[in-house]
């Protein structure tokens, strides 16, 4: 019997692995080529959804932000999300402009504030049915 629980990722594709190129879990996203524009989660169409351009790359986010927004949620959502409450949800602006929708973790909710310098981690969110590890990018703040 293989006891080896997997870590599986909420869904494919939104950060990179830090297995395979030995650096550090980095969000992707699509830059255009055409307008500038950067969106996150990358786009999948190939096309940017402001210029219909097919110049896409895909690029290595900022691992740090600052908060830009976010709200605490004192009730557990009825479907899709499956870990404890209460949690803080929100907007985390990076260098580049761009703002990322994340959860917060490793964080006293009482001293969230806007503006917050906050790094990006990989996290459980929950275990599955076969006690796989279904992980996200979480955002918490920098201890330093
Ligand atoms: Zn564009």
């Amino acid at each position: 019997m293989n006891d080896t629980k997997r870590w599986i990722p909420v869904r494919e594709g939104l950060w990179s692995d830090p297995s395979a190129d030995g650096g550090e879990a980095q969000l992707i996203g699509s830059h255009c080529l055409t307008c500038g524009e950067l969106f996150f989660p990358r786009q999948d169409s190939g096309l940017c959804s402001y210029c219909q351009s097919k110049d896409l790359e895909d690029i290595r986010l900022s691992s740090k932000g600052k908060i830009y927004s976010y709200t605490v949620v004192m009730q557990r959502p009825p479907v899709y999300y499956k870990a404890e409450v209460p949690y803080a949800i929100g907007f985390v602006e990076l260098p580049e402009g761009i703002r990322v929708e994340t959860l917060f973790t490793g964080c006293d909710l009482e001293k969230l504030h806007v503006g917050m310098d906050v790094e990006m981690v990989i996290e459980k969110l929950h275990e599955d049915d076969e006690g796989n590890e279904i992980v996200a990018y979480k955002f918490r703040p920098v201890t330093s």
